[in-house]
């Protein structure tokens, strides 16, 4: 028997993230007891075996571990205190792992108010995407107690790339970490979208552009590789709404405020963001900021394929 079955994971949240996470977990052999506002979205897995719940307590009440992979604080505070809510139906010594992209007040809260009952709490949000959520491919940093982290490595392994489930420290380290790397890599977003317009503008080919940057000491990950979904596909991520994009750096901005550091540069990154939501809608892609730039300079940001095209036979 596949050791794994002998767990029962509850996860509360199908959405973009948690359908592909639990479909890992599924495939792993966990046992699992699932909910979300919108019942559709358990179809498939209820198909598979999987265990329909009619609210968090039960997820709760039914699981060894239950997972949140939910939207914002505020969803995350509701499902966990919330009337039906987790805290009505863990178990004391129950663990909780929260891998929403969120910030520590709400499990802070728990252990302020459930100090008797030794709940074992872990921030373990994530990176990687939809593509790496169905692929099982995720990046996850994980903050809180070493051995709660031990414990339930097995289910974070089912979920993300081993090699690269890090320990971050203490809890509430976990969501830092995260938010950091998001404000960095919207930061690169912006900054990248910003100097291609202006060259091609200027006149120069958006390849020889790219590649003249790639070569040199102002290179990044997102013009080499993050950036061509842009320029090959047209495709700005809707499998992250840009709505999300904007709570994660409205929770670095608040971040960096609670700690006393200046934040110039985020909040203006966080300003061309909500200009870019406002402008395209909640439900555009976390990407969608290039659109402000090509809208700037009047002509999306394409380049020719990479095999046709004369531009990149010129710079080979
Ligand atoms: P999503 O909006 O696609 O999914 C959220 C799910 O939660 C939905 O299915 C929704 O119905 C459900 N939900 C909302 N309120 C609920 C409640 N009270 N009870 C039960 N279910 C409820 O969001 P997502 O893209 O899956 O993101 C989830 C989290 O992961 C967010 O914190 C996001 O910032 C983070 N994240 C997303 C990505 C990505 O690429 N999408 C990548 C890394 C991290």
């Amino acid at each position: 028997m596949n050791q794994n079955q002998s767990t029962t994971v509850g996860f509360i949240g199908l959405g973009n993230m948690g359908s592909g996470m639990t479909r890992n977990l599924q495939k792993a052999g966990f046992s699992l007891v699932v909910t979300d506002i919108r019942r559709e979205s358990a179809d498939e897995l209820v198909a598979g075996g999987a265990v329909w719940a009619g609210s968090p307590a039960d997820v709760a009440a039914a699981s060894d571990i239950v997972i949140t992979m939910l939207p914002t604080p505020r969803h995350v505070e509701s499902v966990v205190f919330g009337p039906r809510g987790i805290l009505e139906g863990i178990s004391d010594g129950g663990v909780w792992i929260d891998m929403s992209t969120s910030v520590p007040e709400v499990a802070q809260r728990v252990r302020a108010e459930n100090r008797h009952r030794n709940l074992r709490i872990l921030d373990a949000p994530v990176s990687g995407m939809s593509v790496g959520a169905a692929n099982g491919t995720l990046q996850i940093f994980v903050g809180g107690d070493v051995l709660d982290v031990e414990l339930v490595r097995p289910v974070l392994e089912a979920m993300g790339d081993p090699e690269r489930i890090m320990h971050v420290g203490a809890a509430g380290n976990g969501y830092a970490v995260k938010l950091m790397i998001n404000q960095l890599w919207f930061s690169h977003l912006v900054a990248t979208a910003e100097v291609l317009a202006i060259g091609v503008k200027a006149g120069v080919d958006l390849e020889v552009l790219r590649q003249s940057i790639i070569a040199s000491p102002a290179t990044s990950n997102f013009i080499e590789n993050d950036v061509l979904s842009i320029l090959d596909h047209g495709d700005y991520d809707e499998g992250f709404a840009i709505a999300l994009a904007c709570k994660d750096l409205g929770l670095s901005v608040d971040l960096a405020r609670s700690v006393g550091v200046p934040s110039e540069l985020s909040s203006l990154v966080e300003q061309i963001y909500r200009r870019a939501k406002a402008q395209y809608g909640d439900l555009a892609g976390e990407m969608t900021p290039v659109k402000l730039y090509e809208d700037l300079i009047g002509a999306p940001l394409r380049r020719v394929a990479p095999d046709t095209g004369p531009i990149l036979t010129a710079v080979a």
